[in-house]
């Protein structure tokens, strides 16, 4: 059967306004082009993040209601601590706030001036709090991750070879700890093979390192691995998941994906010396270590999140609805970053309208173009992002990232006529050029103008 069926029924809705075109004209002048400075309201489906932006379910919401807010040892605390143990095994379990909050700590336990720390990809976030320790991030992914049309089953993997010539060029010292990112967000949201992280596992004891995990999005790369490694379509995904953490000394997790809720991070460990110090940091800056910077009710929220996650009906839904996506926009000739990642589609910008150079952003004006045709919000992941001071990013991409159980069938067959509309006359996309930027992070904030095609 070919219609992927939601597998929920909607309880509450949330109305999205249609806009006209004259409307998102004046929003997107106003914007000087730039989409992170356009209302919400003024959008009608956004694919900005999957980050935080997903539907929470009734259970969830009863969750909410029976919220214990006392400050320490809070019966939501527990159920949290109970679900989270469940999944992972682990027995040290930190609440945070969100997924850098983690990171934060974890790396001012464990980075600092001199030292190296590799992972497939670090996210953005990760890299940010590696650099402002003094330590140095580095990005090991296997090459097939670096090349879009690749439809390598785990791009994510990080490249063995790599690993251990690191190790040799930089000395076991200097090497904290080892991570990699489940599944791999900033490579395309592709997934990590068991049998690569079990490589990574023996590589870390064989020079007697920790091995920790960017888990946010533990469960989709789980059944990526059901799906397509040997030897694991019968299992099911919360043992694969097991494993997972099993192979670990810790983790970082932001809720805000794999977790199913709006806030909420988590942070893990083995050791109970490493966990000790996470905690003093915690009270530190985040709160008592029953609450670590959330509500009762959140832990509630994520505990139930947890749980919903791994169920496979979920995540079939999940997988194979980012997948038409890609599917669909590939047959009508858009080229994407293959084979479709778990969380959201990459187009490739540079493919779509060629006639513009990077410097002046072909992912921005596909945005835009998308926004002013459709009420559709995206992201441009290139030249806008990465670029300026004569950096030039590996590609130029455009993102469309799924929020979990908030859009239907209908509206992604939307998305798909949009950009398949946009597409038919890409010739007439308008090259960018940039009029106003901050110093740092400028997608955030920076002003565009367009110039004639
Ligand atoms: C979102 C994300 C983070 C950071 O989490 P926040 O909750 O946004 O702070 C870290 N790593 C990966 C892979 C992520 O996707």
């Amino acid at each position: 059967m070919k219609t992927i069926i939601e597998p929920f029924r909607i309880k509450t809705v949330d109305p999205i306004r249609m806009t006209t075109r004259e409307h998102r004209e004046t929003a997107l002048q106003r914007a000087g082009m730039n989409l992170f400075l356009i209302d919400a309201e003024d959008v009608l489906i956004d694919l900005l993040t999957d980050s935080g932006t997903g539907a929470m379910s009734s259970e969830q919401w009863a969750g909410i209601m029976r919220g214990d807010e006392s400050y320490a040892g809070a019966t939501s605390y527990h159920r949290f601590h109970e679900q989270v143990r469940t999944i992972t095994g682990f027995d040290h379990i930190l609440p945070t706030h969100q997924g850098r909050a983690s990171e934060r700590i974890l790396f001012e336990v464990m980075g600092g001036p001199g030292k190296v720390i590799p992972n497939n990809n670090h996210f953005d976030t990760t890299r940010a709090n590696i650099e402002h320790s003094g330590a140095e991030a580095v990005d090991l992914v296997i090459d097939e991750g670096r090349i879009p049309t690749s439809r390598h089953p785990f791009k994510g993997n990080m490249d063995i070879a790599k690993l251990e010539k690191l190790f040799s060029d930089v000395g076991g010292e200097n090497i904290p700890l080892v991570m990699v990112t489940i599944t791999n967000n900033s490579g395309g949201g592709q997934p990590v093979s068991l049998e690569n992280l079990r490589a990574i596992r023996a590589v870390c004891d064989k020079h007697k390192k920790p091995f920790f995990l960017d888990a946010c999005r533990f469960a989709e790369n789980a059944y990526f691995i059901k799906m397509r490694e040997e030897g694991q379509s019968q299992r099911d995904v919360a043992d694969i998941a097991r494993e997972l953490f099993e192979l670990a000394d810790g983790a970082t997790i932001s809720a805000k994906k794999d977790g199913l809720v709006n806030i909420g991070g988590v942070l893990l460990f083995r050791d109970m010396e490493m966990a000790a110090q996470a905690r003093n940091l915690l009270i530190l800056t985040e709160g008592f270590p029953t609450y670590g910077g959330l509500a009762g009710r959140d832990l509630e929220a994520m505990a139930q999140g947890f749980k919903e996650v791994l169920h496979e009906d979920y995540l079939q839904y999940r997988i194979t609805s980012v997948a038409y996506l890609g599917e669909k926009l590939l047959s009508g000739g858009v080229q994407i970053v293959e084979p479709p990642g778990g969380h959201a589609i990459y187009i490739d910008a540079n493919a779509f309208c060629p006639h513009i150079p990077p410097k002046n952003l072909p992912g921005q004006a596909i945005i835009c173009a998308l926004y002013r045709h459709a009420g559709i919000r995206a992201v441009e992941i290139g030249s806008l992002m990465f670029g300026g001071e004569g950096q030039a990013p590996d590609m130029e991409l455009v993102r469309l990232a799924i929020p979990r159980r908030v859009y239907t069938q209908s509206h992604i067959d939307y998305v798909v006529e949009a950009i398949l509309e946009i597409y038919a006359e890409r010739d007439k996309l308008r090259p960018l050029e940039i009029v106003e930027e901050p110093p740092q992070l400028r997608h955030f904030t920076a002003r565009m103008k367009e110039l004639d095609a």
